[in-house]
C-alpha cells in the first residue's frame, strides 16, 4: 500500500514554513522562508513558491496554518493580527494555482492535531494543545476531532480571561491568559519588580536597559538561581495555572499538551502548574489528565496543516 503525501504550510509572522509530509508524519522535504511584511497577495506569493520547490505529483492536497481567526469550512480569514491576510482568500488563490484540494485552519488547532495524528497524543481523544510563546494559542480534540465552534474561531484559550482587571489584551479584552501566562507576561512581570528598584541579574543580561529584556535573559537567570526571575515564573506559572485548571474542569480531557517557547523551559513553568491544579482542579479529572511538554517543537505546525489534508480528505471519503 502506497502511503499518501500532503502539503503542509505553517505561515507565521517572520516565516513561512512548508513540508512535503508522508501520512503518518514522516517529513521528506522542507523549506523556510521570511515571511514578506506587505500585501496579503505578496505572502500568498511567497507561499506558493514554498509549494512549487516541494510538491511532487502524488501530492492528495494542501495544507494551510494562519496564526488568526479563521473558518475552517468557508476558507474565510477574519482576523490575522501579526499578518496582512485578514478578509483574503489564500485558499481560493492558492487552489488557483495549482488546482488542489486546499484546507486552512487556525495555527494552534493545527498544533493539537499534528499532536493528536502523529505525537504525544496519538492515542487520546480527548486532547487541549496550548502553544505557550509571544501570546497564547490554543486547539482542543474532543471526541477525536477538532472543536472549532460555529464560525470555526472557538477553541480560542488564549482569550479566556483569568484576571478582569488585568492588562489590555489585543482582542480589545483584558486579562485574558495570553497577556497573563505568555512570554509577554512574564517580561511584564519582569519589568515590573525592577522599575520598583528590585535587584536582578536580568537586567545585567539586558545591558543595563530595562526596555531590551526579553524572555529567554529572564530564562536564563531564573536558572543561575535568581531570586526575581523565579518570582516571575511563578506568577506566570499561576496564571497558566488557573487557565488549565478551568479547562481541566470543563473538557474532562485525557491530555493537555504545551508548546511554544515559555513551555519549553520545564519545571520553571510547570512547577507552579502543577501547584495549583493540585490545589484547585477537581477529581477525578485532574488525576485522569496527564500535562505534558510537546516534542514536536517547529514542525507541529507543518505537521498539522499537513495531518489537515489527511482528516479532510477521510472526511469527504467517508461522505
Ligand atoms: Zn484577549
Amino acid at each position: 500500500m502506497t502511503h499518501k503525501k500532503s502539503i503542509g504550510i505553517d505561515i507565521g509572522g517572520t516565516k513561512i514554513c512548508g513540508a512535503l509530509i508522508v501520512e503518518g508524519g514522516n517529513i521528506l522535504k522542507s523549506v523556510k522562508v521570511d515571511t514578506p511584511q506587505g500585501e496579503a497577495s505578496d505572502t500568498a506569493h511567497v507561499v506558493s513558491g514554498v509549494i512549487k520547490e516541494i510538491i511532487s505529483n502524488d501530492v492528495v492536497g494542501i495544507g494551510l496554518g494562519v496564526p488568526g481567526w479563521v473558518d475552517h469550512e468557508k476558507g474565510t480569514i477574519y482576523n490575522t493580527p501579526n499578518l496582512s491576510l485578514s478578509g483574503f482568500d489564500l485558499r481560493g488563490a492558492i487552489h488557483d494555482k495549482f488546482n488542489l484540494p486546499v484546507f486552512i485552519d487556525n495555527d494552534a488547532n493545527l498544533a493539537v492535531l499534528a499532536e493528536h495524528s502523529f505525537g504525544m497524543a496519538k492515542d487520546y481523544k480527548n486532547v487541549i494543545g496550548l502553544t505557550v510563546g509571544t501570546g497564547i494559542g490554543g486547539g482542543i480534540i474532543l471526541n477525536g476531532k477538532v472543536y472549532r465552534g460555529v464560525t470555526g474561531t472557538g477553541a480560542e484559550i488564549g482569550h479566556m480571561v483569568v484576571q478582569p482587571n488585568g492588562p489590555k489584551c489585543g482582542c480589545g479584552s483584558s486579562g485574558c491568559l495570553d497577556v497573563m501566562a505568555s512570554g509577554t507576561g512574564l517580561i511584564r512581570a519582569a519589568k515590573e519588580r525592577i522599575n520598583k528598584g528590585k535587584e536582578s541579574q536580568i537586567l545585567k543580561l539586558a545591558n543595563g536597559n530595562i526596555e531590551n529584556i526579553q524572555g529567554p535573559m529572564i530564562t536564563k537567570a531564573a536558572e543561575n538561581g535568581d531570586k526575581l526571575a523565579k518570582e516571575c515564573f511563578d506568577e506566570v506559572g499561576f496564571w497558566l495555572g488557573i487557565g488549565i485548571n478551568n479547562l481541566i474542569n470543563i473538557c474532562n480531557p485525557e491530555m493537555i499538551i504545551l508548546g511554544g517557547g515559555v513551555a519549553g523551559t520545564g519545571d520553571l513553568i510547570m512547577d507552579p502548574v502543577r501547584k495549583v491544579i493540585l490545589e484547585r482542579t477537581i477529581s477525578p479529572n485532574k488525576d485522569v489528565c496527564k500535562i505534558v511538554i510537546s516534542k514536536l517543537g517547529n514542525e507541529a505546525g507543518m505537521l498539522g496543516a499537513g495531518a489537515l489534508v489527511f482528516e479532510s480528505s477521510k472526511v469527504s471519503h467517508n461522505n
